[in-house]
């Protein structure tokens, strides 16, 4: 089996957007082309939407040789709908876990349940996109289904570690009311999600002008209320701290794709396998439980080096 691939990239894991798997690591990006949706201001529309057949193909063996080389500790498949590709992706996904790779699915999540099923047995994190609260919007303006999409993160959050991203697109829904939507159903699954409110910019056939900070900072406010990690993004500028609940110790400092761990260390009686969701971190200060997944061998990134050291 060959795949026709777009783009290769080693990117911040944080790019994804995962921010607490693998905190500080980097990630092998492979992307395809073609998506199930047609989003109107779809970020990604050269490869998802209006495109030529790429002539690099690659088969599943060789693209997991090549994130071996990278020395990267996962691979993403990312960029446009790679869910598409399922066959292609069960292949990979399957040989990159047996070569000790973490996998990475980053989705619109318009699968029916017995493939995303399939699929995220080969799936160590996802990260979700929910694009709004609204059934007849997803039908109308998306041409997808939030039924669908919200099947599918019930079946991701069983299975794999789980974030979830809106991207605030001004008039594509009642936002107030759809991040209530939203967080409350993710809240039935778990309040641990990381939740990721992006700001929009004007991309393909939607014009409006690029989100309001102000409106994101408003509407992160609102999420806290049902879920316990919350963050803006594609902000210029933007810096970011995780504390530890119990003690206040700070766990990640991001500024932008830099970013630095601290006091953060494995959990020795953290369980594998599926219930990697779970995490397996504990505050390195007061011992208390923290929701990351980390590597259990250091992940080897120069953007953990690139922040200068804090001063005391
Ligand atoms: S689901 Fe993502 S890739 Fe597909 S059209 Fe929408 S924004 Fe673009």
């Amino acid at each position: 089996m060959k795949g026709l691939v777009s783009s290769l990239a080693i990117d911040p894991i944080e790019k994804k957007p995962l921010f607490r798997f693998l905190p500080g690591s980097r990630v092998f990006s492979v992307g395809f082309v073609g998506c199930n949706l047609r989003c109107p201001f779809c970020q990604n529309w050269q490869i998802s939407q209006e495109f030529e057949e790429p002539q690099t193909q690659v088969s599943p063996e060789a693209l997991v040789e090549q994130a071996l080389a990278s020395g990267c500790p996962s691979i993403a498949f990312t960029y446009s709908e790679p869910s598409i590709h399922i066959e292609y992706l069960i292949e990979a996904s399957s040989l990159a876990q047996e070569r000790g790779l973490q996998t990475v699915l980053v989705t619109n999540g318009n699968l029916n349940e017995g493939p995303a099923e399939e699929l995220l047995g080969h799936i160590n994190a996802v990260n979700l996109d929910i694009k709004c609260f609204s059934a007849a919007t997803y039908a109308r303006v998306l041409s997808g289904s939030l039924e669908n999409t919200l099947a599918f993160a019930r079946i991701a959050a069983a299975a794999a570690w789980l974030e979830v991203t809106t991207l605030v697109v001004p008039d594509l829904d009642d936002w107030t009311l759809a991040i209530d939507g939203i967080c409350s159903f993710l809240a039935s699954l778990s309040r641990d999600i990381p939740f990721h409110l992006s700001a929009y910019h004007p991309a393909w056939r939607y014009g409006e002008p690029r989100t309001r900070p102000e409106l994101l900072s408003s509407l992160a406010g609102r999420a806290k209320r049902e879920l316990a990690h919350v963050y803006v993004g594609n902000i210029a500028g933007e810096a970011q701290e995780d504390v530890c609940k119990a003690c206040g110790a700070i766990h990640v400092r991001r500024r932008g794709y830099q970013v630095r761990v601290e006091n953060l260390v494995p959990d020795p009686e953290a369980r594998g396998g599926r219930e990697a969701r779970e995490g397996n971190a504990l505050c390195g200060r007061c011992g208390a439980t923290a929701h990351y997944r980390l590597a259990t061998e250091p992940a080897k990134s120069s953007f953990r080096n690139a922040m200068p050291e804090a001063k005391p």
